[in-house]
C-alpha cells in the first residue's frame, strides 16, 4: 500500500475519550472510529489487523477439525423462549420487533440457533462429532461500553459450538478447543493465561477463560507461585486452614452494646474499637429468587457474589438496596450484625475461627463487643464465600497465591445437555436410543484480541504490534522523493515485497522525515526501512526494528539478509 493512497488519518492529539492505551493508540493510529457508545467503524489500517487475527483463528480451527458457517445475526423470540433466556439474558439483549410485530433479537451469542440447525439436521451418532464456529458480528447492550473495542456494544466474535454423543466425547471437544486457543493466542504473540472460570450467562458446568495479562484488564486472575493452578477471581478457591480458637471468657455472658456514633464502614468501626478489620465482620444483605438472607464475612474480606449464588443455589441474586433494608426488614444500614435477625444467615467457613469479633447491633449508633461465634450467633449454613486475595493458599499444592489483571480474550464452556434438553435436540445411538446431544461452545473476542495485543505492546511512540497481527510487516520510507535513483530503488523493492507476499507500507508522502518516522512508529510496523540520497551514496538501506528500536544496515545490493531479518522478526513473536 502507498502511504500517499491510504485512508489512514493518525492523529497527534490524545483524544480525551480514551481512558485505556490500546483505545488510545487505535484511535491515534487511524485504525477505529467512534459512531455511537461503544460502535466503531474499522478503518483501513484497523481491518487488516482484525483480519490477521481472524485469519489465525480460521486456520487454527479448520485444523482442529472444526467447519466454518455463518449464522443469522437476528433471532426470533420464540427460540430464546424455548431456552428461557428471553427473560433470564435482560438488558443485555437488544430487542427488535418487525412490521409484523414479531419479536428478534439481535444475537449476543448463538447458542439457540445452532441448537435449532442441529436439531434439524443431526439424526444418528454417525454424524457426530460435529464442531461449527463462525465469525460475525454480535450485539450485547453493556451497561458500561468502554475502552473501544475493548467493551463494545457491537463486536466481533468468533463462536464455535460442538456437539457429542457423550461427556466423554464432549471432553475430547473441548480438549481440542483448549488447545487450538493455545495455538490461536501463542501465535498472535500474547502473553496470556488458560484460568478456570464462572460459566455466568451462558451456563454449563465447566470453564475456562484465556486471559491476556496486562494491568488495564476488568478481570483479576489468581495464579499459584508454585503449580499450574490458575483460576478468575470471580472463581478461584483457596485453601482453608483451621486454627485452634480461643473460646469466650466464661465469666463473660454476653457481648456489650457499645454507642458508636457515625461509625458505618468497617474501617471507623475498626478505628474506634482500635482493632484490625479482621477482629470485625461484615454483615450484608442479598435478595434472590430464594427470598432475603443475610451473608457473613470477616471484616477485612470481600464477598464473592459468585460464591454466594452457588452456595444458596439461587437462579439469581443481588445485594439489596441501602433503602429497602430500612423499609421492608427495619435494620439499620450501617450497624448491620447477625445477632437476632429473622432472615437465614449464611456465614464465611472462616467466620468461626475469628474468636472474640466486633459487630452491629442491629441498633442505629451501636455495636456489638465480645461476640463470639456458637455462643451468640450460629448457622447451618457455611460456605467459602469471600473473593481470594494475593497471599491466600493455593486450593491444589498449598503455595502462595499471586493476583494479575488480565484482559479476558476468549472462554470455553463445556455446556452438558443445557441446550439440548431445553430445545430437545436429540440423535440416535447405536442401539437405535434416542439421546440427548452433549454441546460445548467456544468464544474468542476479535476486536478484544486486537486491543489486548496493543495494551501489551506498546511504548511512548505507539504501538508495537506482534509481527503476526501487525497490519504491515514493512514500512519502507523514502527520504528523498525527488532523487530518481532513491526512488527507483524503492519502488523496486516494494514491488519485491509484495510479490513476495508480506505486507508493506510505502511512504511516498511529500512529507518531511520526521513525520514519516511518526507515523511508522505509531501504527506499530515491526520492521522500518529508510533510504535517503545519503545511504544510496553509500549503498545501504537502514533498517530499524521497531521493538527495542535496534538499528542495523542491510545492504542495497543484496536482498538476502533482508529476507533473513524478516523471518527472524516472525520467528520472534
Ligand atoms: P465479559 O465477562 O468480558 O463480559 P463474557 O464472559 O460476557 O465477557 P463470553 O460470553 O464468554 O464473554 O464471550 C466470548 C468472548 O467475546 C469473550 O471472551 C470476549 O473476548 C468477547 N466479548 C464479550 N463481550 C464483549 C464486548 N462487550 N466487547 C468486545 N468483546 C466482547
Ligand atoms: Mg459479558
Amino acid at each position: 500500500m502507498r502511504f500517499s493512497r491510504m485512508h489512514l488519518p493518525t492523529l497527534k492529539e490524545v483524544p480525551s475519550e480514551a481512558e485505556v492505551i490500546s483505545h488510545r493508540l487505535m484511535l491515534r493510529a487511524g485504525m477505529i472510529r467512534r459512531l455511537a457508545a461503544g460502535i466503531y467503524s474499522y478503518l483501513p489500517l484497523g481491518l487488516l489487523a482484525l483480519r490477521n487475527v481472524e485469519e489465525i483463528i480460521r486456520q487454527e480451527m479448520n485444523r482442529a477439525g472444526a467447519q466454518e458457517v455463518l449464522l443469522p445475526a437476528v433471532q426470533p423470540a420464540e427460540l430464546w423462549q424455548e431456552s428461557e433466556r428471553w427473560d433470564f439474558y435482560g438488558k443485555e439483549l437488544l430487542r427488535i420487533r418487525d412490521r409484523h410485530q414479531r419479536d428478534y433479537c439481535f444475537g449476543p451469542t448463538h447458542e439457540e440457533v445452532i441448537t435449532d440447525l442441529i436439531r434439524h439436521e443431526v439424526r444418528s451418532y454417525r454424524q457426530l462429532p460435529l464442531n461449527l464456529y463462525q465469525i460475525q458480528t454480535k450485539f450485547r447492550d453493556e451497561i458500561r461500553p468502554r475502552f473501544g473495542l475493548m467493551r463494545g456494544r457491537e463486536f466481533i466474535m468468533k463462536d464455535a459450538y460442538s456437539f457429542d454423543v457423550d461427556d466423554a466425547a464432549a471432553g475430547l471437544s473441548y480438549q481440542a478447543m483448549r488447545d487450538a486457543y493455545t495455538r490461536i493466542f501463542s501465535r498472535c504473540g500474547l502473553n496470556f493465561r488458560a484460568v478456570e472460570a464462572d460459566s455466568g450467562a451462558i451456563g454449563g458446568s465447566f470453564s475456562h477463560e484465556f486471559v491476556v495479562l496486562a494491568d488495564s484488564g476488568e478481570d483479576a486472575v489468581a495464579s499459584c507461585q508454585s503449580c499450574d493452578y490458575a483460576a478468575n477471581v470471580e472463581k478461584a478457591e483457596s485453601q482453608f486452614i483451621a486454627v485452634r480458637v480461643t473460646p469466650p471468657d466464661p465469666a463473660v455472658a454476653a457481648p456489650l452494646e457499645v454507642a458508636t456514633p457515625d461509625c458505618e464502614s468497617i474501617e471507623a468501626v475498626a478505628a474506634f474499637f482500635g482493632v484490625t478489620p479482621d477482629a470485625t465482620i461484615k454483615s450484608i444483605i442479598f435478595e434472590s429468587d430464594l427470598g432475603f438472607c443475610m451473608v457473613i464475612v470477616p471484616g477485612d474480606r470481600e464477598v464473592n457474589e459468585i460464591k454466594v449464588k452457588t452456595a444458596l443455589g439461587a437462579e439469581w441474586l443481588e445485594i439489596l438496596a441501602p433503602a429497602r433494608v430500612a423499609d421492608e426488614l427495619g435494620l439499620p444500614v450501617g450497624y448491620l450484625g447477625p445477632l437476632n435477625v429473622s432472615i437465614p444467615l449464611l456465614v464465611d467457613r472462616q467466620v468461626p475461627q475469628l474468636g472474640e469479633i466486633i459487630c452491629g447491633a442491629n441498633r442505629a449508633g451501636f455495636h456489638l463487643q465480645g461476640v463470639y461465634w456458637g455462643r451468640d450467633f450460629r448457622s447451618s449454613q457455611i460456605a467459602d464465600l469471600v473473593q481470594v486475595r494475593a497471599g491466600d493458599f493455593c486450593p491444589r499444592c498449598g503455595s502462595l497465591l499471586q493476583i494479575d489483571r488480565g484482559i479476558e480474550v476468549g472462554h470455553i464452556f463445556k455446556l452438558g445437555t443445557k441446550y439440548s434438553e431445553k430445545l430437545k435436540a436429540t440423535f440416535l445411538d447405536q442401539e437405535g436410543q434416542e439421546r440427548l446431544l452433549v454441546m460445548g461452545c467456544y468464544g474468542i473476542g476479535v476486536g478484544r484480541t486486537v486491543a489486548a495485543a496493543i495494551e501489551q505492546n506498546y511504548d511512548e511512540n505507539g504501538i508495537c504490534f506482534p509481527y503476526a497481527i501487525a497490519p504491515f510487516k514493512v514500512a519502507l520510507l523514502n527520504l528523498d522523493l525527488k532523487s530518481e535513483e532513491v526512488t527507483a530503488y524503492c519502488e523496486s523493492l516494494y514491488l519485491e515485497l509484495q510479490n513476495r507476499g508480506i505486507s508493506v507500507i510505502y511512504d511516498d508522502r511529500n512529507e518531511r522525515p520526521g513525520v514519516k518516522f511518526k507515523d511508522a512508529d505509531l501504527i506499530g510496523v515491526p520492521l522500518r526501512l529508510t533510504l535517503g540520497r545519503k545511504g544510496y551514496k553509500r549503498g545501504v538501506l537502514e533498517a530499524r526494528r521497531r521493538r527495542g528500536s535496534i538499528n542495523e544496515e542491510l545492504p542495497l545490493d543484496d536482498w538476502a539478509p533482508l529476507w533473513s531479518l524478516l523471518a527472524e522478526l516472525a520467528a520472534d513473536d
